[in-house]
């Protein structure tokens, strides 16, 4: 985000947590969410999938992954979606608050991920409507904010050919069928997809088919190491 939107920013917005509405100390008066909030956030830790992150300790195959592209081969969230989180993300999606990518970023900057020198981060991005709607890309703030940290470049080189309904259906085979063909891959400015660690970066992984999705079109171009990262996992209701 430029200079200039941070300072507007900063003028609109109150200096107090948006999830708890307590004063902020002078000291985190760059961050949005208080310090004691951002310490509620539950970390989403083993035993997971080792593939996935899906915690709940799995029989057999793990369902949620078993179709994805082989390239895909780590995605892990920072914490569970729970209230306060759900907020951060809501405000960071829907209110205009950009700023926010930054304090979620310090909690998905904490997740081991097998990065190399040679590792970007992809943005998953919005369809143009969408982008145009909103203003921004909140994969992409949450990326810069990422990036910043992890000392690694983000790059586009992805294209959303269209925007996905919203999903209600919770199978993971559903959820893939319904992001489908979504993605198509752009233009790879100084990119050399066989040799670079992709990172995907999304605000929420549900079931990970919009990951996936992405993964498949990134493979096809000739990606040979797709990892993932989320702010948020939502828990999902009944599944085994
Ligand atoms: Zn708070
Ligand atoms: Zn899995």
């Amino acid at each position: 985000m430029t200079s200039t939107a941070r300072i507007i920013e900063q003028l609109l917005l109150p200096a107090e947590c948006l999830v708890c509405h307590a004063l902020l100390a002078e000291r985190d008066a760059d961050s949005v969410v208080c310090p004691l909030c951002r310490h509620r956030w539950r970390a989403v830790r083993p035993p997971w999938c080792e593939r996935c992150g899906q915690p709940e300790p799995h029989f057999g195959p793990c369902r949620l992954c078993a179709e994805w592209p082989t390239a895909l081969t780590v995605v892990r969230s920072a914490v569970w979606l729970s209230d306060g989180a759900r907020e951060a993300v809501h405000a960071l999606k829907y209110r205009g608050l950009p700023r926010i990518a930054d304090d979620l970023a310090v909690a998905m900057a904490g997740v081991a991920l097998p990065t190399d020198e040679a590792s970007v981060l992809v943005p998953i991005p919005l369809a143009p409507k969408r982008l145009r709607e909103r203003g921004y890309n909140q994969s992409e703030a949450l990326a810069r904010a990422l990036a910043r940290r992890w000392r690694i470049p983000v790059v586009d080189v992805l294209i959303r050919s269209r925007e996905t309904p919203t999903q209600t259906a919770l199978t993971p085979e559903t959820r893939l069928a319904n992001v489908a063909g979504a993605f198509t891959p752009g233009r790879r400015p100084g990119v050399n997809l066989p040799a670079t660690r992709l990172v995907l970066v999304d605000d929420v992984f549900t079931t990970g088919a919009t990951l996936a999705e992405a993964a498949r079109a990134l493979e096809q171009a000739g990606a040979r190491t797709i990892l993932g990262i989320t702010f948020g996992r939502a828990v999902i209701p009944d599944f085994t």
